[in-house]
């Protein structure tokens, strides 16, 4: 007879150099808004649809624990008397593809549940004292985790914007640097012009630090860095917080009539004018690419997309959307 340590004793908790799989069944397209859920293999989390649990099973003996996640869509009604933003933003995921039809929004509901193939299944958290301590804490590490897709799409914004890879400034080779004697600390940074204290970019003509622009849904700054910009016409921002050995969010104001995202190649030199050594510098803000992730996830598929006409790129895959974006 089998104990209970026996029956879980392949589930592991995932850190954070797991890949969790918990968006799309590995062999079908059931995802956990699918009418029988996803389940995830509380082993390997890999996530598989109703069909492919036993599958899943008989390829990975022993491994047959998992946490099964059903998610409803809850429509949130159009408030008429609110604009639509200009400010629309990458999709990921889109189920159906894109409603030009209207912006919807929808709020989640996720249910949860271990399931132990063939045959038993105990309600998460309802039931969790029965469950052994470990088990506890994978489901909730999984139900926690950052899904091996939206890692992978991380990765890809990081050196893409708006779908494209970020191109060389046209001034990054011969970008004026002022000797005004500033230095920039490696923390501690406020706006001059306000009491924020991230969301901040860093001149790299002048040295000054200001805070970014004001998002769609009323967060991030108070406009100041782009303001510095049509006073004084110096191009290139950083964005603080961003900085790492391996490079930064930097910014231009001025790309041949348009203002994006760029490369800087001379970054590093750029950097240690102001006193800062990009090699020992650690990230403490969140990049233009997890701010987009974040918004994504919080008005949830569609819903963010609130422009009709706005310029859809498909990205790579089927429903996979990607939506001009407005940053700094
Ligand atoms: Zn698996
Ligand atoms: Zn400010």
């Amino acid at each position: 007879r089998l104990t209970m340590a026996d029956i879980y004793q392949n589930v592991r908790i995932p850190t954070s150099n797991d890949s969790v799989y918990k968006d799309e069944c590995l062999y079908s397209f059931d995802s956990p808004l699918s009418e029988n859920g996803l389940f995830i293999c509380m082993s390997t989390f890999h996530g598989v649809g109703k069909d492919h649990v036993a599958r899943h099973c008989h390829l990975n003996p022993g491994k047959n624990i998992f946490l099964h996640i059903s998610r409803r869509r809850i429509p949130v009604p159009v408030d008429p008397n609110v604009e639509p933003t200009r400010v629309t933003k990458m999709a990921i995921g889109v189920e159906g593809g894109f409603d030009a039809n209207g912006p919807k929004r929808y709020t989640f509901e996720e249910r949860y549940a271990i399931y132990i193939h063939p045959s038993v299944i105990i309600p998460y958290p309802d039931q969790a004292s029965t469950l052994p301590e470990h088990v506890k804490q994978s489901a909730d590490a999984i139900i926690a985790a950052e899904s091996a897709f939206l890692k992978e799409e991380r990765a890809l914004m990081n050196t893409t914007w708006n779908g494209e890879i970020r191109q060389e400034s046209k001034h990054a080779q011969t970008l004026e640097q002022l000797n005004n004697g500033r230095k920039i600390p490696p923390n501690g940074w406020k706006c001059e012009q306000c009491d924020l204290k991230d969301n901040l970019w860093l001149n790299l003509t002048d040295g000054a630090i200001l805070c970014g622009r004001k998002f769609f849904d009323g967060t991030g700054g108070n406009n100041h860095a782009v303001d510095h910009y049509y006073k004084t016409r110096y191009p290139l921002a950083v964005k603080l917080g961003t900085i790492t050995n391996k490079g930064a969010d930097v910014y231009s104001y001025d790309e041949d009539d348009m203002d994006d995202m760029v490369e800087d190649p001379n970054l590093a030199i750029h950097l240690s004018h102001w006193g800062i050594n990009m090699m020992k510098m650690e990230k403490t803000d969140r990049s233009m690419a997890d701010l987009e992730i974040e918004i994504n996830q919080k008005y949830g598929e569609a819903s963010m997309i609130e422009e009709a006409n706005s310029k859809l790129q498909p990205l790579y895959g089927a429903g996979k959307l990607f939506i001009e974006t407005t940053c700094i």
